[in-house]
């Protein structure tokens, strides 16, 4: 059986971490790039690959235009300071995170326009009806989520972004669909869950469940992704039930 070796630095990477205004993005974990949807922005490979499939799904290629994907700390610092000089603190700080705090600094968020002559780079619009509206009923299946929706304001301290999605991966997207979540939410949820003891079961197919920061050997051949949360502690993902024969 093959042996997983975990130490307390991988607590920052996968596709579960959460980076926002209290938790920064480890600067040591560089992702490897890939562009999406034939323009030059980019994303970490394996979500650039499903946003595709996504947008492949509804044949949304030319109704949807990628605006911003991944940042570097130089280029996150770049569009705070512009953003302050022509819209001021008050706006900034509602739709821009702070250099290091950005989402888009992990490679897993993307900002979606609405095919259009002029997209707002800050605020596109991304409307509810059309191909828009097509590409959030698909989004959780290939691992987005809407990462800050109207009402979670006072949880994620970002406001309402239409298009802002998350790429947290499967089934995670579809759990934190259904129980209307927000990430900090379902990271918070899922600590309930200890590994070896009690785990969330989705569907039968899958079972989730934490496992406190530490330096561990795993041995469990029906682990299929162990994520950090970027805090404390790693979400482990196993298969479930449905796959035993
Ligand atoms: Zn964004």
């Amino acid at each position: 059986m093959k042996t997983i070796f975990l130490t307390k630095n991988d607590i920052y990477k996968g596709h579960l971490i959460l980076v926002n205004e209290n938790y920064p993005v480890n600067e040591n974990d560089v992702p490897d790039l890939k562009a999406v949807n034939g323009s030059d922005i980019t994303l970490r490979n394996t979500a650039a690959l499903q946003l595709d499939m996504a947008i492949n799904e509804i044949n949304g290629r030319s109704g949807i235009t990628p605006v911003s994907g991944y940042r570097s700390m130089e280029e996150q610092r770049n569009i705070w300071d512009d953003c302050l000089i022509e819209n001021g603190m008050e706006f900034t700080e509602k739709y821009v995170a702070k250099p290091a705090h950005s989402e888009h600094q992990t490679g897993l968020a993307i900002d979606l326009g609405m095919t259009c002559r002029h997209i707002d780079f800050v605020r596109p619009d991304f409307p509810d009806n059309g191909i828009c509206g097509r590409f959030k009923t698909v989004a959780a299946k290939y691992g987005f989520i809407l990462r800050y929706p109207s009402g979670k304001e006072h949880i994620t301290k970002i406001a309402f972004e239409p298009w802002h999605f998350r790429y947290v991966g499967t089934p995670h997207a579809e759990i934190i669909e259904k129980n209307g979540f927000v990430l900090e939410e379902y990271i918070e949820y899922i600590k309930r869950f200890k590994y070896g003891k009690q785990s969330l079961v989705f569907r039968n197919e899958y079972e989730i469940s934490y496992l406190a920061a530490g330096n561990y050997p795993l041995e469990d051949c029906n682990i299929i992704d162990i994520s950090g949360n970027n805090r404390d502690g790693f979400i482990i993902t196993k298969r479930g039930v449905a796959y035993e024969r």
